[in-house]
């Protein structure tokens, strides 16, 4: 399987290879576990604003289908690559098993940089890639949400392309959808809340007060930003943020209100009046209690894993830390890791909610969609922190446990094919 070649993807491999062993799982299970079910690479031409014709090119990847249909994040960003996709879509598995969703994993992408395209062009892009897509995608098949790069707005296009070509509104077809066309209260939020949520129960495992305690993000789009403003209301202080341009840092604390407000209107957290400038490199290593890498895979690596001065990592972002970091931080029983498959499983958890409010064309109050999510956040946490205890392992080790497990024992009952 050549074609997955990537960092990103042995990095999933890895991680993979070292849960198979530790649960002893047979070698003829291994690579149906390991490699997706299904990949689709598609050259999708659109016409710029300037009336040039540019081809960009977009992935989707299905991982399995063993215990319903594909769900997963699209990304848009320059460095997107088939294996980067497939290594997004393993995760997504390991991810929707542990939270106990009837899904497999799945990941799209486009290698483009949204922000130097306009929303026309973007939506030329999106409507393109919907439509190469539309065979292999349904409520029933495949299920597509926002990831980096994509908003609610890039999900109304591809539930507006789908429907049209369906001949019939199809809210089901995306979840991450603006409320008025069939979204769910509180998604938007839900990733960065569900981070806020479970850091606030390490912190009680730990014995750690909120009083006193300060937070690091890295990363300020919808995962960090929320994530940032949820820790702030459970009483951390938030002192250094970052997003793709630099940092900025505060010792007494970053106002987050004018910080969005800057962000907004400059595209950027840098140059913020309210704090001095940081690169994400020092940002990493800046002493806190709560770091959270809520950007891109590969941040936290065999470099700067031994100089972290944190009590906690909450792992917004997927795969932010690589398997030698891993290793390091496994030696540094100070910091505990709170795994990005449980850490920032809340996204995929209202993303199921909503796609069950679809299909049933019921909604629910914001309210009840944040008192599930924390139920099923408290069991996955719960679980997770139960097996750790009892099999002496990290708490990866033991999400990743739990999670490859449900879909070991499934392929087991259902045979070959999904
Ligand atoms: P986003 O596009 O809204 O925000 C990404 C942020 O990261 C931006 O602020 C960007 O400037 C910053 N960034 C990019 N490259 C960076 C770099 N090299 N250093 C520092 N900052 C950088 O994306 P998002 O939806 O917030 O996703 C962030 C992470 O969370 C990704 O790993 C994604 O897969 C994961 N995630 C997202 C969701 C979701 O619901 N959106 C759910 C689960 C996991």
């Amino acid at each position: 399987m050549q074609v997955y070649d990537h960092a990103t993807f042995r990095m999933a491999c890895q991680q993979f290879d070292l849960v198979a062993d530790f649960l002893q799982i047979p070698a003829d299970y291994r690579d149906r576990l390991k490699y997706p079910k299904r990949s689709l690479t598609v050259a999708l031409p659109i016409r710029r604003d300037d009336g040039s014709t540019q081809v960009f090119a977009g992935y989707r990847v299905q991982h399995h289908a063993t215990l319903g249909p594909t769900k997963g994040g699209l990304r848009y960003h320059p460095d997107v690559a088939l294996g980067e996709v497939a290594a997004l879509a393993m995760w997504m598995s390991w991810k929707c098993s542990l939270a106990g969703l009837p899904y497999g994993g799945a990941k799209g992408g486009i290698a483009c940089d949204p922000h130097r395209m306009s929303p026309g062009e973007l939506e030329r892009l999106t409507r393109r890639y919907t439509q190469e897509m539309i065979p292999f995608m349904s409520p029933q098949m495949d299920i597509p949400a926002p990831d980096v790069g994509t908003n609610e707005q890039t999900m109304a296009w591809i539930m507006d392309t789908y429907s049209v070509h369906m001949g019939a509104t199809t809210p089901g077809i995306v979840t991450g959808k603006p409320v008025a066309i069939g979204g769910s209260l509180g998604r938007r939020e839900a990733t960065g809340r569900g981070v806020g949520y479970l850091v606030g129960r390490a912190m009680d495992t730990l014995e750690l007060q909120a009083s006193g305690a300060t937070a690091v993000v890295q990363g300020f789009g919808n995962v960090g930003s929320v994530a940032a403003f949820s820790l702030a209301k459970y009483g951390l202080k938030v002192i250094a943020v970052s997003d793709a341009h630099g940092g900025v840092f505060n010792a007494a604390g970053l106002d987050l209100w004018k910080l969005e407000e800057h962000a907004q209107r400059q595209g950027t957290v840098v140059g913020f009046p309210g704090g001095e400038a940081i690169t994400n490199e020092q940002l990493l290593v800046t002493p806190c209690t709560v770091l959270v890498p809520a950007a891109l895979e590969r941040q936290i690596t065999a470099a700067n894993a031994g100089k972290i001065q944190c009590r906690i990592i909450a792992e917004g972002a997927n795969g932010p830390t690589t398997p030698e970091a891993d290793a390091i931080l496994a030696r540094r029983p100070e910091i505990l890791v709170i795994p990005d498959i449980l850490c920032n499983s809340g996204g995929v958890i209202v993303s199921y909610f909503e796609w069950v409010q679809d299909l049933q064309s019921f909604f629910w109050t914001e309210t009840e969609v944040m008192d599930r999510l924390f139920r099923l956040l408290e069991s996955a946490f719960m679980h997770t922190l139960q097996f750790s205890r009892k099999e002496k392992v990290s708490l990866r080790t033991a999400a990743l446990a739990l999670g490859v497990k449900r879909i070991y024992e499934a392929k087991k009952l259902r045979g070959l094919f999904p």
